[in-house]
């Protein structure tokens, strides 16, 4: 077929994938424009809800309540409530969850409790060696304080890396760099048997596929918001701690927010039950209202329709590159096995920096990862097929 016959043989399967698409109202509720947002995975688009709701908890709630919004705007239990409105999404019972303080700082807290949980004669911590670099260096520091040893080892090598030693294991459901997905539940339970703790980070599957925290018996989880749950940027992170865990959760920053009885000022730490265990200091209000309003755009959204489009998306898009890019001018280091795929894209390229710039400038946007990655982010609740085909058709314009 002549390249213009394969060009508009995508562009009308585009078309016809987009007149049936179930989640293509969603669109609607954020701020967009021309440009080809695939960068998602980093920063979520803007909710259309958002603005209005933050100037009025800045100009009521703040303005003119003042401190009666700590009660009356139900401001004190903004963690939990918004906890409770991610955990459907991680696919966690309510009163597990609380929102608050970075992801880095939840890594921390998730890791030392893990320890701390874990039985006697147990010194050693696993990490993904190909995480996150904050993942990676606050393991280190959470190992150092515990006293135990850090083996990073690749997630695959996990099980035959566990141990009668091993305390817990840190590791990515999706690898921030190529997309892959991790086998979660095998992990988990392999990480079991071992009678070590599975500490998960989810900050690239929460929002884009599902995860099941509950029904495979993650111990801790931590994810951030500001990615596919577009709750803006720094939005607080969250924490998960299965109910079975909390009465001996013991977390390594026991601040006065997660105090028994916050307002009795008492010397002494007392922990509260349950998820507010996790909680540290004063929660940032302004962004976590913001990200309360941002997550309304879940209401009535399924996470299997969501995963469903994801994958739809991201096999659409290696179609087209693979139809409109010269051959071998990129290498997908996304596995095309849709159980190890998570929502993005990552193209191997020789001149990634470059492309990457030339391509926002044509107005897709994606973001390049040191050193020769160029990563493309699919957030099905407002990315299209048509754009989806257009970024592929820019991309192989760049590259001819
Ligand atoms: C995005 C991301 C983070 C971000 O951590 P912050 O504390 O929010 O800066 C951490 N870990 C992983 C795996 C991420 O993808």
């Amino acid at each position: 077929m002549s390249e213009r016959g394969s060009v508009s043989a995508q562009a009308a399967r585009a078309a016809e994938m987009d007149a049936a698409d179930e989640l293509a109202g969603l669109r609607k509720q954020f701020v967009l424009d021309d440009v080809v947002y695939l960068d998602g995975n980093s920063l979520g688009a803007l909710p259309v809800g958002v603005p209005g709701r933050v100037e009025d908890v800045v100009r009521r709630q703040w303005g003119e309540l003042r401190i009666r919004s700590w009660e009356e705007s139900g401001w004190w239990t903004a963690p939990e409530r918004i906890g409770d409105r991610i955990a459907p999404l991680v696919g966690a019972a309510a009163g597990q969850i609380v929102v608050g303080d970075s992801t880095s700082v939840n890594v921390f807290k998730a890791l030392v409790g893990a320890v701390r949980l874990a039985g006697d004669g147990r010194d050693e911590i696993l990490v993904d060696a190909t995480t996150f670099p904050t993942d990676g260096y606050i393991a280190a520091s959470a190992a150092r304080l515990t006293g135990c040893e850090l083996r990073p080892v690749d997630p695959d090598e996990v099980p035959s890396a566990l141990s009668s030693r091993t305390a817990a294991v840190l590791l990515n459901h999706v690898d921030y760099r190529t997309g892959r997905r991790y086998d979660l539940p095998s992990l988990t339970s392999a990480i079991h048997s071992a009678g070590a703790l599975a500490v998960w980070d989810l900050c690239h599957s929460a929002g884009a596929l599902p995860v099941g925290l509950d029904e495979h018996g993650v111990d801790l989880a931590v994810g951030c918001t500001y990615k596919y749950l577009n709750g803006g940027p720094g939005s607080p992170a969250y924490l998960y701690v299965r109910a079975g865990l909390q009465d001996r959760f013991d977390s390594p920053l026991p601040g006065w927010n997660s105090h028994a009885d916050p307002f009795g000022m008492s010397p002494s730490y007392a922990p509260a039950p349950g998820a507010l265990r996790g909680r540290v200091g004063t929660p940032d209000i302004l962004s976590m209202l913001a990200l309360e309003a941002a997550l309304e755009v879940w209401d009535g959204v399924s996470i299997d329709s969501v995963r469903a489009k994801s994958l739809a998306l991201t096999d659409f898009f290696l179609e087209c590159v693979s139809a409109y890019v010269p051959e071998g001018r990129v290498e997908s280091v996304t596995p095309s096995a849709h159980a190890e795929r998570g929502s993005q894209v990552a193209l191997r390229c020789a001149d990634a920096g470059a492309v990457m710039k030339r391509l926002i400038d044509q107005g897709v946007v994606g973001d390049f990862r040191h050193p020769d990655i160029l990563r493309f982010g699919f957030t099905p609740l407002y990315v299209g097929f048509a754009e989806t085909e257009r970024a592929a058709r820019v991309l192989a314009d760049i590259l001819n």
